[in-house]
């Protein structure tokens, strides 16, 4: 499954839609100077500009208390030129995520992480949903998977990839299994699924003979090893998916393609020609 191209023609449909409206304005947070995550954000600044919409990199210390941050975070929930909120994670140790993530204006959280945007998730109203678990959902539409009544099993059960991606698998009717570091048997539940999304950080935790003939696997893990980016899923998984991502060049692309969707989804929320939910 060809992430790269889908993401392109997404960023040029963005491109055009933004040409059509008032400038946009993506503002990201980056606390400290975690490596992966200055790369993340030069991604995401490098195709916001691309689109015309206008990023803005706040850039602050790890040393910074958590009342400081707040701050910040209202400041942008004030600014009027600001449509979209982006809190890089991890934090740096001592900031609690959830009190950072809460503080964000829900009309401007695209990354779906306050909790009355990932409750109407949950309660199928889905209003900003992470661009990661909507990358993997318009993968999966590309390329004509059938997910109704399909059995899905996603790995992972994070806040931003596992939960919601499950959510979005089950509203389109997936029987949907999660699985975690406590699962008991992962290779039997990889081998009944018709849809496999692995979403956990580990290089090759998915065997390839774990793999049923013919199923669709989305492989969301992306870790550095050796210079090189790898995927959950073993390579030679290929020859027993009908369908398969690579990576990179997979889910990676369609995440920023999808996160200049949602900038652009804050904008129209916020200039009214979206209803936004009272939150
Ligand atoms: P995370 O918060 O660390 O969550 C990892 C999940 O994997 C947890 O739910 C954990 O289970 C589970 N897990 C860990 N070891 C396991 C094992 N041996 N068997 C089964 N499950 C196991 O990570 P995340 O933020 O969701 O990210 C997951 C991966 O996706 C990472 O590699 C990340 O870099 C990548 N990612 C890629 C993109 C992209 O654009 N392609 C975007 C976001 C993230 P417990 O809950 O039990 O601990």
């Amino acid at each position: 499954m060809n992430g790269k191209a889908l993401a392109a023609r997404i960023r040029e449909e963005v491109a055009a839609e933004v040409a059509g409206l008032r400038p946009i304005g993506l503002a990201t947070v980056l606390v400290g100077d975690d490596p992966a995550s200055d790369v993340y954000i030069r991604l995401k600044h490098k195709a916001s500009l691309e689109v015309g919409i206008e990023s803005r990199d706040v850039r602050l210390p790890a040393t910074i208390t958590e009342s400081e941050l707040l701050e910040r975070v209202g400041e942008l929930n004030a600014d009027e030129s600001v449509d979209g909120i982006l809190v890089q994670l991890p934090l740096p140790h001592g900031l609690d995520e959830s009190r950072v993530i809460v503080a964000i204006d829900p009309i401007k959280d695209v990354d779906g992480l306050h909790p009355f945007n990932a409750g109407q998730l949950l309660l199928d109203r889905p209003t900003f949903v992470g661009a990661t678990p909507l990358g993997v959902l318009a993968l999966l539409d590309e390329y004509g998977v059938d997910l109704v009544g399909a059995t899905a099993v996603v790995i992972g059960r994070s806040d931003i990839v596992g939960k919601p991606a499950a959510l979005l698998l089950l509203q389109r009717h997936a029987t949907v299994t999660v699985c975690h570091s406590r699962t008991r048997d992962l290779a039997a539940e990889v081998a009944r699924a018709d849809v496999v999304v692995a979403a956990v950080g580990v290089p090759g935790l998915v065997r390839a003979d774990w793999v049923k003939k013919g199923a669709t696997v989305i492989d969301v893990g992306i870790t550095r090893a050796e210079g090189a980016l790898v995927g959950d899923v073993e390579p030679a998984a290929a020859e027993r998916a009908g369908l398969l991502t690579p990576v990179p060049g997979g889910v990676g692309p369609m995440t920023i393609a999808m996160l200049l969707r949602n900038a652009v989804k804050a904008a129209r929320y916020r200039s009214r020609e979206l209803a936004f939910p009272a939150s």
